[in-house]
């Protein structure tokens, strides 16, 4: 279903002007990230990662990771782009060592001040979506937590911009980027991501990895002609929601799967 959006009056007729608990603390069901209805359910749990010594995850990550795409695959991630992107990227780097051993698994995990890395199927889903039919050159996340759909993102795209609220996270992002080397190719900025970066705008794409009761109309404002925003929308109920830009002032929507994400929270925290 497609339906225009309205751009809220507060923004209307407006130029482009416009909060550390121990690891895992917060984290809970209510803030997994995780998709909440699937549509489609493997008959039985793969065997994966979650029984390796995680000593191991450098040598076995490989195949691990090439279980976890063809499950994508298999969950209707079609975009080979994106299939790859997902290959490329060593998820057990981006998560605390005792946690390595189920980076592989479909599931959000805790990566410390109450915020989680997504699961790799929401992951791919939301590239996918803003990569539909086109290539985009410019891309900005907002929540870039560990780091870890930002390098992804930087494996089909050339430049990446990313923001990311409290301070330990951006340089938790920092450091793993560093390690694998793609520091050089991704921007990381410490903000509010709720206002994005107009001095850089426009992008091609919008991703958002924190749901809002409503997408920040900034972030709307922001992008390219023809260009693709997907975020999760709500509060108890989530949905993720693809945005269209079709005009100088008008953009199109679709209602996207139940999701549930971490909250898209306005300020810093230091
Ligand atoms: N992209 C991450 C997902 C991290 S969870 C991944 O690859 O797994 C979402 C992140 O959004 C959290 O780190 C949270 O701190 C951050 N966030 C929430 N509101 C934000 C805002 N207004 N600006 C920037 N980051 C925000």
């Amino acid at each position: 279903m497609r339906k225009p959006v309205t751009p809220s009056p507060f923004a209307k007729g407006t130029t482009n002007r416009f909060g550390r608990s121990s690891l895992g603390h917060g984290f809970s069901a209510s803030n997994s990230n995780a998709r909440v209805s699937p549509p489609y359910q493997p008959a039985k749990a793969p065997a994966a990662a979650g029984q390796q010594n995680p000593a191991n995850m450098g040598l076995n990550s490989e195949r691990s990771r090439g279980m976890m795409v063809e499950r994508l695959r298999n969950q209707g991630i079609q975009d080979p782009r994106v299939l790859n992107a997902l290959m490329a990227v060593p998820r057990h780097l981006f998560v605390d060592q005792g946690l390595a051993s189920r980076a592989y698994e479909d599931a959000a995990l805790p990566i410390g001040y109450g915020q989680t890395i997504s699961q790799p199927w929401v992951v791919a889903r939301m590239i996918s979506a803003v990569c539909q039919n086109r290539a985009p050159a410019k891309v900005l996340e907002i929540g870039a937590g560990c780091g870890y759909q930002a390098a992804v993102l930087a494996q089909l795209v050339n430049e990446v911009h990313t923001i990311e609220r409290v301070r330990g996270l951006y340089e938790l992002a920092r450091t793993h980027l560093r390690t694998l080397k793609l520091i050089n190719r991704i921007r990381l900025s410490f903000g509010d991501g709720m206002k994005g970066l107009p001095d850089l705008a426009p992008f091609d794409a919008i991703v958002v990895a924190a749901a809002g009761i409503e997408i920040p109309q900034a972030l709307l404002e922001q992008l390219s002609p023809g260009g693709r925003l997907i975020a999760p929308e709500g509060a108890a109920a989530q949905r993720l929601v693809l945005v269209e830009r079709v005009g100088a002032a008008s953009w199109h929507r679709e209602e996207l799967e139940s999701v549930r994400f971490v909250p898209l929270r306005a300020g810093t925290q230091p």
